[in-house]
């Protein structure tokens, strides 16, 4: 059963509570210092703030857009849409994103029905998976431009290191 996002959609991405840890943005932190790219992406966090994701690339729609790191973008732009959650009761309830259950109803309660008897993949749980690669620190979720800043600062200070 698939429930597809609507085709060329990328409204999820201009929430400005999107949020990741220092560590899951280390791996486009690294790519940019790869592309050499760190000073332009500091000074682009430092520039006048933008309340959504700086990765985003707007469409000609208003709703439409695309994420510019799709390959890297961290966990929960990777689960939102259709994620699990646990209620109250601890069963796993699906969330499934509004603009996907409006085009998709029928599938939308045949899914949620399926995620009672079969695991679907749990945010909190993954979550907690990737953080056990982390530190307190770097695990610690923050606004996911924050944490691209930090992540980037990371890299810079390892880069001076490896220089002296
Ligand atoms: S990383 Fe990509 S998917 Fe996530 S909020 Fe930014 S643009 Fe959207
Ligand atoms: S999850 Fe929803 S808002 Fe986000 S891109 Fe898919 S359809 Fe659009």
């Amino acid at each position: 059963m698939k429930l597809p996002c609507l085709e060329g959609c990328g409204q999820c991405c201009l929430n400005p509570e999107v949020d990741a840890s220092t560590l899951e943005m280390i791996p486009i932190a690294l790519k940019i210092f790869d592309d050499g790219k760190l000073e332009e992406w500091l000074t682009k966090l430092d520039g006048p703030t933008q309340d959504h994701c700086l990765f985003y690339v707007r469409g000609n729609e208003p709703w439409q857009g695309q994420c510019g790191i799709y390959q890297e973008r961290p966990a929960l732009c990777r689960m939102f849409g259709v994620g699990g959650y646990m209620n109250k009761e601890r069963e796993v309830t699906l969330s499934i994103c509004k603009y996907i259950s409006q085009k998709y109803p029928a599938e939308t309660l045949a899914a949620k029905e399926k995620a009672k008897t079969e695991k679907a993949p749990v945010f909190a749980i993954w979550t907690s998976l990737v953080s056990n690669l982390g530190t307190p620190d770097l695990n610690q979720r923050l606004p996911i431009n924050e944490a691209l800043k930090r992540a980037l600062h990371k890299i810079s200070l390892l880069a001076q290191y490896e220089n002296l």
